[in-house]
């Protein structure tokens, strides 16, 4: 007999239609309800600052699904309609057209929000930012042109990026960041000056330990003035200065917020039938032993269907090594474990970083607690053994590449 349940997830998103495909992959044949506030259905980011931002990757590519998809499977798709409440004890959410959706469950997809750049001038045309399909589309059509000045504020992952599609397509690009190298509570100093150096390789200038006082223009932008009163001409600027958890919807349902809504190792809320997973999710990780918000893709492929999974009743535990990558200009990147500034007393090289094909790991107390691969590939299974091993190493062994990973990272 088909279940009468209903699982409601809010935010038409990776980890919202990844939680939806799960719970239908695990047989759930009650009611699924997947609500999005904007009217495309759920895609991934990450091209929107690398292959769709440079023209190389079809828009449809960014798709999590085929459009047939969700009728195929029976998800309600509400799109265009953003829920603008959650009444616990009615097992309610509110939609902005008046709808009320009863539900048993309730995933909470949310997401983030760009961090807006608060400087007089920050409002006029030409100001980007770079979170929603239509960003990536109107970015694109203005660097296509290749005749901008462009500046970048934020050295991030996005101003990265961006900065890198801004060069190839022959704009002029200037990276304002008041950190002393990009990346720099990413990855620390030291990677974070080899990614300027890859940058100012391709071109771009930095503007480094200096933030945006002021966006210039009459209408249009003119120039960027930064804190150390400097004037750099602009026709475009695209901000990239971080983002915000969306916990309004949360917060204002009584639930835990604290950096993202407050979650156990199975993504569960205080409240049994209300989850969180994806960018807004601040989870217990249960290998890491402490709490953690991942603002990265492979969190919302995976976290999502451990909510799901959850919500089935499932036991189920969200103890996943954060991995995420890059790719600008010829490097490519991935990443494993999150090298947090205080947690990492030495990081170390397998192969030299200035020949631009290495592998940093970050280590505490002789264990691997990170790890980075730089243009070396096929690697992350051995990595994410090492960081799950938690057992200290050899660092002339990790650092030879004579000496094969698998043979230190534990099968
Ligand atoms: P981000 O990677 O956190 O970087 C923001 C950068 O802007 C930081 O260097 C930050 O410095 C700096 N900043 C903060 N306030 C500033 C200001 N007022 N003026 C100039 N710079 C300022 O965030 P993002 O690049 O905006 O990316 C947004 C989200 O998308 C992030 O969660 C990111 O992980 C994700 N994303 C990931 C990828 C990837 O994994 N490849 C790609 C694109 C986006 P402080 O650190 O000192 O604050």
């Amino acid at each position: 007999m088909p279940s009468e349940e209903t699982q409601v997830i809010v935010g038409a998103s990776l980890a919202g239609a990844k939680a939806a495909e799960t719970l239908r992959a695990e047989g759930f044949s009650g009611r699924v309800v997947l609500v999005g506030a904007e009217s495309e259905r759920p895609y991934e980011r990450p091209p929107l600052t690398k292959g769709y931002l440079l023209g190389k990757e079809e828009r449809s590519g960014a798709y999590v699904h085929e459009e047939g998809w969700y009728a195929d499977n029976d998800v309600e798709l509400l799109l265009g309609v953003a829920a603008v409440g959650i009444d616990r004890s009615a097992h309610e959410v509110r939609l902005a057209d008046g709808r009320r959706l009863g539900y048993d469950k309730l995933l909470l997809t949310t997401g983030a929000s760009p961090r807006r750049l608060a400087t007089p001038g920050a409002d006029l045309t030409g100001v980007h930012y770079v979170r929603t399909m239509g960003d990536g589309m109107a970015l694109q059509e203005a660097l296509r042109p290749g005749d901008k000045r462009v500046v970048v504020v934020g050295a991030g992952w996005i101003g990265l990026e961006a900065a890198a599609a801004a060069r190839e397509y022959g704009n002029e690009v200037t990276v304002v960041e008041p950190d002393p190298t990009p990346l720099y509570r990413h990855l620390g100093p030291e990677l974070g000056e080899s990614f300027a150096d890859l940058h100012r390789r391709h071109g771009v200038e930095f503007v480094l330990g200096e933030g945006v006082s002021e966006v210039r223009g009459s209408g249009r932008l003119s120039g960027v003035v930064t804190t150390g009163d400097r004037e750099l001409p602009a026709d475009l600027v695209i901000v990239g200065i971080g983002v915000v958890p969306n916990t309004g919807l949360a917060e204002a349902a009584g639930l835990e917020v604290d950096n993202g809504i407050v979650v156990d190792s199975s993504l569960r809320t205080s409240d049994p039938d209300v989850y969180a997973a994806g960018d807004v999710a601040n989870f217990q990780h249960p290998l890491l032993g402490r709490r953690i918000r991942v603002e990265h893709w492979s969190n919302a492929l995976d976290g999502g269907p451990v909510a799901a999974r959850a919500m089935l009743g499932q036991d189920v535990v969200y103890d996943r090594i954060p991995y995420f990558f890059t790719d600008q200009y010829e490097l490519g990147m991935e990443a494993a474990g999150v090298p947090e500034p205080g947690e990492y007393d030495e990081v170390v090289y397998r192969g030299d970083v200035s020949s631009g094909e290495y592998i940093a790991f970050w280590l505490s107390g002789g264990r691997v607690v990170a790890g980075m691969n730089v243009n070396v590939w096929d690697v992350t299974d051995d990595i994410q053994a090492l960081i799950r091993s938690a057992r200290p190493v050899e660092v002339a062994r990790l650092t030879d590449p004579k000496v094969a990973l698998s043979d230190i990272a534990p099968s």
